[in-house]
């Protein structure tokens, strides 16, 4: 059987797991985990809390320091009710792989499993990994579980390629994605009587205006040469709600709102404007009238921005690898900041486009897996002795 043939057949079998976030990922890993076993890997798995989640990191070659880790993530956003066909069995049509997680990020992930034994009959000179996690659409929890493993070990790579779909294309820095929902506890009352209530609607809007004045000062504070578009760190408000009819004074409001930094200290600045502003105003008008009023702020996700730096020597492998002879920035969010954070260098590049990700009739393209096998058959032979 051909590369190719097999990294589809394994692909098929990982879209047949309907790993959507809000469910359970261990038949996916159980059936990584075997394959990856048998060809000699050594094996560490981590499950979440709640048990029904794990992440599996394998290792191929020599037990040292330094090498690659491939990572993909294993959960899939949810299908939805507009596909041509069963979004959870793989349809080959037109030189494309129809199905749910097939460029998000199964993909890669197939490409990873089917040259796992590939690379064991290697004579490896550096050390190969494969991380696999879960939960990486609703915020990086996997990978913030498997770095904070990671964090100390004596045998960690050097480098990490994150095999986000990007047509191929080397990506050396993407914002991050700081997810909030902030909840404005009042007091209700009769609508005929304003004052004699707080009005949690009035605060949201006073707080989501205090964001947007935070937003302007943010457009002054752009780095210098900034590749992003816009240049700067954006916040946005996405959602609203609370109250309950026009003459009611509303109790409860709360708002789902994100701040995409371009650089770390940009979120602590926005946080730290946002905290003083509700200390030293809102919350002292709210509790003049009702004292048990308040404002709470939850951390839905905190997905830490991909530095682009000179000096990345991942970017420059991979760059080996595929001959490609430029790079971009993304405005898309990955687990790459987490593994730059452990102190890896780090690159995004994998098949497929992110304009078919997330949406009804997902696919790859089979010369997109092509090249992505290509670039990991030539990262073995980087590796051998
Ligand atoms: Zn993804």
């Amino acid at each position: 059987m051909t590369v190719l043939d097999e990294t589809k057949a394994i692909l098929a079998d990982l879209i047949a797991f309907p790993t959507v976030s809000t469910d359970s990922n261990l038949d996916l890993i159980a059936y990584a985990g075997e394959r990856l076993s048998a060809c000699g890997a050594r094996l560490a798995l981590t499950r979440d809390e709640t048990g029904q989640k794990a992440n599996l990191y394998a290792s191929l070659g020599p037990e040292t320091a330094g090498g690659v880790v491939l990572a993909a993530h294993t959960d899939v956003v949810p299908a939805g009710d507009d596909w041509t066909s069963d979004p959870f069995t793989l349809r080959e049509a037109g030189g494309r792989l129809y199905g749910r997680g097939s460029c998000d990020m199964k993909g890669f992930l197939a490409a990873m499993l089917a040259m796992a034994p590939r690379y064991a009959a290697l004579d490896l000179r550096h050390p190969v990994h494969l991380a696999l996690t879960y939960d990486e659409e609703v915020g990086c929890f996997g990978a913030r579980q498997l770095v904070a493993d990671l964090a100390g070990h004596e045998m960690l790579p050097s480098m990490a390629i994150i095999g986000e779909p990007t047509m191929m294309r080397i990506i050396e820095g993407h914002k991050g994605s700081y997810e909030y929902t902030t909840r404005f506890s009042g007091l209700d009352g009769h609508g005929s009587d304003p004052d004699s209530g707080v009005n949690a609607i009035t605060y949201a809007a006073k707080f989501i205006s205090r964001l947007m004045e935070i937003g302007e000062d943010l457009k002054a504070r752009a780095p210098a040469g900034s590749r992003f578009h816009p240049p700067w760190t954006t916040v946005q408000v996405g959602r609203i709600g609370g109250g309950t009819a026009r003459n009611v004074i509303p109790r409860h409001c709360e708002i789902d709102w994100e701040i995409r930094p371009v650089q770390e200290a940009d979120a602590t600045f926005v946080k730290a404007a946002l905290a003083a502003y509700c200390a030293r105003d809102l919350l002292p008008r709210m509790r003049a009238v009702a004292a048990d009023a308040g404002i709470e702020t939850t951390v839905i996700g905190e997905v830490e921005a991909l530095d682009a730096r000179s000096d990345n020597p991942a970017r420059d492998l991979v760059a080996s690898l595929t001959g490609a002879n430029s790079f971009d920035v993304v405005p898309f969010g990955t687990e790459a900041g987490l593994y730059q954070g452990l102190g890896l260098s780090v690159v995004v590049c994998g098949p497929g486009s992110i304009e078919q990700a997330h949406k009804p009739d997902e696919y790859l393209a089979v010369d997109q897996l092509e090249a992505c096998l290509a670039m990991l058959s030539r990262l073995g032979r980087h590796l051998e002795a």
